[in-house]
């Protein structure tokens, strides 16, 4: 997710910049930065690349008994019964 000319503070480098921001949830917790799974944060054209993304789907190879729970259910259906995660709607 990207916003043009905002004047705003990297989570990664700590830097205050103007320009494109953009918005990525991180795959993984960071002391560092103290960056929490899951948790959306800015990020300048310079750090985003190097941000790990996270993703819904990891939930299920973290938690794989998942799948035997909801052992008819696809990957979408497990997510949504058992974090509360609606399938995103195509954006326009
Ligand atoms: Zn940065």
């Amino acid at each position: 997710m990207k916003e043009n000319n905002q004047i705003f503070k990297c989570a990664s480098c700590q830097i205050q910049k103007k320009g494109t921001v953009i918005k990525k949830k991180v795959a993984v917790n960071d002391q560092e930065y103290n960056f929490i799974k899951g948790k959306e944060y800015r990020f300048c054209l310079n750090c985003a690349p190097k941000i790990r993304e996270y993703n819904e789907y990891d939930l299920l190879n973290e938690n794989p008994h998942l799948w035997e729970k909801y052992s008819y259910a696809d990957a979408e259906e497990i997510l949504e019964k058992e974090f509360g995660i609606k399938p995103k709607e195509e954006e326009k």
